[in-house]
């Protein structure tokens, strides 16, 4: 299996550390409002990855943490907790807006098909493993205290930019964005491993610590959070492309420092969802939810569906109308697989089934290119072979793909059983119409088309037209 690796900055084969089974590490949400869109398109094409290691034969542990805690609004040390501007906005404490908000994205998640990963740590839950490993990091001279901030030294790695798709120029995060810079780093690079002179009095969050009452930077979340569950070596570590620098940068040199030794091998990054006005944010625009797609009649999987067809490091354009395309097309995949629920099944061939399996896996085994899986999954319902081999691989490919085809198709078939049984109309005319729009599906089930065409013909001399949609028979009346 070929894996994009930002480390390496090409597709590596992917060799986890231990045959068979992989560890994965996902930074969770940070819980101050709702995710939007964008946010779930990373956890989506995640998914897709453990899914489809899953399937692939290995065992998979893979832990996420929730930032409750220490992610200010810029990323250069400075600005406020993300959690308190979201309590202060709700008039809420933060471990209440921190409650809300995590329910809320694992609804979200629910409704997208993501599974929650096997373990999920709030960041509130180890205080104790980040200063633990602060200790560690002071003891063996790779941070330093300043203006009473215990800070990472930078300059202390022999190397620092670990991804370098960026410039330089661009990493400093004390120039870019025009922030305030932070006095107390001896780099420019360096950053906060715990503040105890915090900016702001009514943080409402504080621990005791060696260096005085204080909260840890959210770099250091991650890195004692993987190490706590998952060990001092980790399989793959995923998040969206804006992680890469300064979080993930911070992450490795932190951890490695730390360690002594190399700590991730696979960096998996999912690029952005973009709307026509550029990046998508929670503070400017149309605020995009799962709630709010589902307040406008789609369906969450339509979503998912859309995400699926593009490649996970291309940035994908959000707008309205590639989205009802989307719709479209999971209307119809779901409707073909109607037709071959309610077909004849005959048997499953193997040797067909293998083979479009194998068609279904080179896709994903490079790079998880999910738009080649999905074209698979077509070619699957073009294939000629029988609708038992047809289903039998459906039901496969959505155990990564997970769009619910299957079920959708069935609930549809239940409907259409429950309209067929439904109690007929009083009204004599519409009686009529109703039983012979039964008896001509009847015909048309025992192969009869020709009674079933006469029916159509009958009604249609009559003013009745007959619509034939995935939920049954429809009529119009003149
Ligand atoms: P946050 O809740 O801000 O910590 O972000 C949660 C995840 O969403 C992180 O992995 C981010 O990198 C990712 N993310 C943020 N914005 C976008 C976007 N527009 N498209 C895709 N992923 C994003
Ligand atoms: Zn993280």
């Amino acid at each position: 299996m070929l894996l994009y690796n930002s480390l390496t900055r090409r597709r590596d084969e992917f060799i986890p550390n231990v045959p068979g089974k992989v560890s994965m590490y996902t930074c969770g949400p940070t819980v101050y409002h709702y995710a939007h869109i964008g946010n779930l398109r990373s956890y989506i094409m995640e998914d897709i990855l453990e899914k489809y290691l899953r399937y692939a034969g290995y065992d998979v542990t893979r832990v996420m943490n929730i930032t409750d805690v220490g992610h200010l609004t810029s990323d250069a040390d400075t600005g406020e907790d993300k959690m308190l501007k979201g309590a202060k906005r709700e008039k809420k404490t933060v471990m209440e807006i921190a409650k809300y908000y995590t329910d809320a994205f694992f609804a979200d998640c629910a409704k997208l098909n993501i599974k929650t990963p096997d373990v999920v740590a709030p960041a509130t839950g180890c205080i104790d493993e980040f200063i633990h490993v602060i200790e560690g990091l002071l003891e063996k001279g790779f941070a330093y205290e300043a203006g009473g901030n215990i800070y990472f030294d930078t300059s202390k790695l022999k190397q620092y930019y670990v991804f370098n798709d960026f410039r330089e120029e661009d990493l400093e995060v004390g120039v870019c964005e025009g922030v305030e810079e932070d006095g107390n780093k001896r780099n420019k690079a360096d950053f906060v491993l715990w503040f105890t002179k915090s900016k702001f009095d009514d943080q409402e969050l504080k621990w005791d610590s060696p260096w005085g009452v204080g909260y840890p930077g959210w770099h250091i979340e991650c890195s004692c959070i993987s190490m706590k569950h998952l060990g001092e070596t980790l399989d793959i570590h995923c998040g969206g492309i804006d992680n890469a620098f300064p979080h993930h940068t911070n992450e490795i040199a932190q951890s490695e420092a730390y360690l002594g030794h190399k700590w991730c091998n696979y960096w998996f990054h999912v690029h952005h969802l973009n709307t026509n006005s550029g990046k998508m944010s929670k503070s400017s625009g149309e605020f995009l939810t799962v709630s709010l797609l589902e307040s406008k009649g789609y369906n969450p999987l339509v979503y998912r569906f859309f995400c699926l067809q593009s490649h996970y490091r291309k940035s994908l354009v959000f707008s309205y109308e590639n989205l009802d395309n989307a719709a479209v097309a999971y209307k119809k995949l779901v409707a073909r697989i109607l037709t071959l629920l309610k077909s004849e099944q005959g048997e499953i061939d193997p040797a067909a089934f293998e083979e479009r399996k194998a068609a279904f896996c080179a896709a994903l085994d490079n790079d998880m290119n999910t738009s080649l899986g999905v074209t698979a999954l077509y070619d699957v319902l073009k294939a000629n072979t029988t609708p038992a081999t047809k289903l039998a691989l459906i039901a496969d490919f959505d155990r990564v793909l997970g769009l619910d085809l299957i079920k959708e198709a069935e609930l549809l078939k239940k409907a259409e059983e429950e309209a067929a049984n439904a109690p007929l109309s009083d009204d004599p005319v519409i009686r009529r119409i109703e039983e012979l729009i039964r008896e001509r599906a009847e015909a048309k089930k025992a192969k009869n088309y020709a009674r079933a065409d006469e029916i159509r013909q009958t009604l249609l001399a009559e003013g009745v037209t007959l619509i034939d949609t995935p939920q049954g028979t429809q009529y119009k009346m003149q």
